[in-house]
Formats: structure tokens, sequence, C-alpha cells
């Protein structure tokens, strides 16, 4: 009661239109600080290896694991969270490919267990100044963020324009003064600015990740340094070859998929660089699912979790393009999967993405359940598929952030980012869609104090519609 009690008392602030106060009315929303908390009578995951330990205790202090044991002496001033014996620790989640920037987002993030972002574009000035340092120390409820900017060679898609390989060397300099942790480059940039931003990023700390380079190709971009593709679909665009790539952006027939022979030569290359790729396989699922048909996107205006979405992104939801094309992309959906599924095998390092919540049906932390899903009904382990949402986005971040702390495991040291499920997610991956207690940046959030979060963006959502 006292929390509802503080988040009512907080309300009216919600309608301010400045960060600074929604800073300030989020820290009183965020879950009680206490510097020392043990988590004791937990099965643990510690997503090393593939093993659970059983009856541990885990100490926090500050925000970071500092023992972990069946005997660890606990400081009196600890607060205490029982797992008693049967609930499971597992490390938070990863949405590796994400489009939001607002309070309300990253406390539906928290909600569902996700206690990372990579914001892939859009991340405004202002959220990178006032609300990520807060968010990121813990002072905000929300998941840690981290953010590339977007840069292009052309106004096509809306995104940043670099035209010459000295802006770029600019660019990257600016980036890394506004907080972007990565530069994120787009479908037309030309070769020479490519290089620029790979030979800049160098220099000065900024990886370059994201989309195939149509005048480049991915298989030249990872040669060259970059560590991230964004899509695994980027694959179908500038590597794959199949009769109607020339239709990819436009209206004709869509339903030829490459040859699964092209896909040990993709993965090899993948591998030789040692690059991510982001296994989003919900996002193209998702596209495919609405391609031609406004009554599915209807369907996901009318999804519980749509409560949770801001009202401007369901206006926006309700007049995406999608729904217009004609074709079919049912054979590249069954391709993705397959090729998602090599990759797998081939041990290439995946981190999932859903690019919430720019597509129509994908709502911030929801989503993330769902490719999750996707990905086990692909073929792939409930092993591969958490790892892929925890110890290899942790393991990507640690590569190419400098000073970034160390997360995505169960261990001392790190960054402590916790869900505490009833079952093992190992047998039962949607154990974590209702998380009994998430730690983030330093928090403890109990299942209520979760769904109070949720009620909290749902209520302001509601008002924003009667005002
Ligand atoms: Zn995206």
């Amino acid at each position: 009661m006292k929390l509802l009690a503080l988040i009512a008392a907080a309300l009216p602030f919600l309608c301010s239109s400045t960060f600074a106060h929604a800073a300030q009315q989020q820290s009183t929303a965020a879950a009680t600080t206490i510097a020392t908390t043990a988590l004791v009578s937990v099965n643990l995951l510690p997503m090393d290896t593939d093993r659970i330990v059983r009856n541990q205790t885990v100490l926090v202090e500050n925000g970071k694991i500092v023992a972990i044991g069946s005997a660890v002496p606990i400081p009196k001033n600890a607060r205490i969270v029982n797992g008693h014996g049967s609930t499971f620790l597992s490390p938070g989640l990863a949405d590796m490919h994400v489009h939001s920037d607002t309070t309300g987002d990253m406390q539906v993030y928290l909600a569902n267990g996700v206690t990372t972002v990579l914001n892939m574009g859009g991340a405004s000035s202002g959220f990178m100044d006032q609300v990520r340092p807060d968010m990121n120390r813990g002072k905000i409820a929300g998941p840690h963020f981290f953010a590339g900017f977007v840069v292009d060679g052309s106004p096509q898609y809306g995104q940043f324009v670099v035209a010459t390989p000295e802006q770029a060397r600019a660019m990257v300099g600016l980036a890394k003064t506004n907080g972007y942790d990565f530069i994120k480059v787009y479908n037309n940039l030309s070769p020479a600015s490519f290089q620029a931003f790979i030979e800049e990023g160098r220099k000065q700390h900024m990886a370059v990740i994201g989309h195939g380079v149509t005048r480049v190709g991915l298989e030249r971009q990872l040669d060259a340094g970059q560590i991230l593709v964004a899509h695994a679909e980027e694959f179908l665009y500038t590597t794959f070859s199949h009769p109607d790539k020339e239709n990819a952006g436009g209206s004709g027939q869509m339903n030829s998929a490459p040859d699964p022979d092209e896909i040990p030569p993709a993965i090899a290359f993948i591998k030789r660089n040692k690059a991510f790729v982001t296994a989003d396989l919900i996002t193209y699922a998702t596209i495919a699912s609405q391609w031609g048909k406004p009554e599915v996107v209807e369907r996901y205006m009318h999804m519980p979790e749509i409560r949770y979405l801001s009202p401007d992104r369901r206006i926006r939801w309700g007049s995406d393009g999608y729904t217009k094309r004609q074709g079919d992309l049912s054979a590249r959906v069954e391709f993705l999967k397959r090729f998602i599924k090599e990759m797998a095998q081939a041990d290439v390092p995946l981190v999932t993405g859903t690019d919430a919540p720019t597509i129509p049906g994908l709502v911030p932390g929801f989503s993330l359940h769902d490719d999750l899903r996707a990905l086990e009904a692909a073929g792939l382990s409930r092993y591969q598929v958490l790892s892929a949402a925890t110890r290899t986005p942790g393991e990507m971040i640690h590569r190419s952030v400098p000073g970034a702390e160390p997360f995505g495991t169960i261990k001392v040291g790190n960054r402590a980012d916790f869900i505490l499920s009833a079952k093992n997610p190992l047998d039962d991956l949607s154990t974590l869609r209702t998380p009994l207690g998430v730690m983030a940046n330093g928090n403890w959030y109990a299942e209520p104090e979760l769904h109070a979060l949720l009620d909290q963006v749902a209520d302001k959502y509601d008002n924003a519609f009667k005002h």
C-alpha cells in the first residue's frame, strides 16, 4: 500500500514534459535502494556453462556481486531475499535491438526482466543527457542502457546523413561526446564513409555495428571490423542470392528464399571475424505475419500488453506500411529459422533483439520473451536461447565498450542483474515472463513492485487518451 500511495502522489508529475521532472518523478517510484542485498536459498543458473548450482547465497553490494556460495556470511544490515530453495536465479535478459527512449518503456522492460537494452537508433539527446545517467546508476527504474548513433549516406530512410569520410570522422567524436556507445551504420552509406567510421571508431573506441551496407556488403564489413550485424535478415539483402532480391523493398512477389547451401560460407565469414549476429527472429516473423494483412495489426491493437505501449506509438502502429505490401514472406521466415539454427550449432555468437517498439506487434519487454520462444521453436536449445539473451550480450559489450561493467553471467565482480523465477528457465523459458523479482542497476524489485511499475505506465497512457 505504501508504494501505491507513493505512486499516486507522483502521478501529477507524469504530465510534465521535461525530462528533468520525469527523472525526479521516476526516482520516487524506483524501488528502495539498499546497499547490500543477500539472495539466499536460490538455485543458481550462472550461465557460464549449462549447469545449475543448488541452494546458493548471492551477496550484492552497491549493484555488484561480491560473494556467491552455500555458506556466505550475511552482513547485519543486508536486505534478505529468500528463494526458499525452490526458486531459480538467472541473469537479467538483454534486448540488443530496441528503439525505445522513454521512461515508460524503461519501466516496462524492467518489469519483464530485461535489465540491459541496446538502443539501435533514435535515442534523443535529452534522454541521453538527462535520463540515461541516472537510470544506469539506479536512480530511475529501468534497464542498463547502451546506445548506437545511426548514420546513413542518404535521406532515404530518414537517418542522420553523413556524406563524406571527413564528416564520418567528425561524427565519431560527436557521438562519443554525446554519450553514445556505438556507431550504427545503415544501408546507403558510401564505402569511403564506412571505412572512415571503422578507422576513426577504432581510434576513439567506438565500435561499428548495424545493417548491411549495400555498396560494401556484410562480408567486407565484418572483415573491416564491424562487430555486430543488427538483424539476421540483413544477410538476405547483402549476402545471399535469390531471384527476387531486387524487389526487397518493392511490391513484387517475395516468396522465394535463398539456397540453404549458401549458409555455410556466410557462417564461415562471421566466425572468421568473431562477429556477433542479432537473432531477432521475432522481428522478421512479425513483419511477415502482417505483410499485406491489416487485420493482423488490428488484432495487435487489442492484445493485453497494448496497455503498456505509448499512445503515440499506438497511432504509428496503426498507420504503418507493412499491411499495404503484397506478396508472402513465409519462405524467408523458414529460411531464417534454419540460418539462425545453423549459426547456433556453429557457435556463432548470437544476441537476442526485437526492434521494439517500431514494428507493429512488438511491445517493449514482452516481445523479448516472444523472441526467446521463437528461437526455441526454431530448434535452438533453451541453453542456447538463454545464452543469446544473457552471456553473449555481456561478451559483446565487454569487447566493445571500454570500462563497461561485466554482466550476463552470475559471478563475483559482475553487475548484479537478476531474474528470480518460480521454475527453472532451462526447463521452461516462459517462467521468465512472470518474474518473482528483478534486480537491475543495484535495485531489487519484488513482484508487487514490478506490477506497480506496469500499472503506473498503463495509467499514464490511459489518462493521456482521456485528455
Ligand atoms: Zn532497428
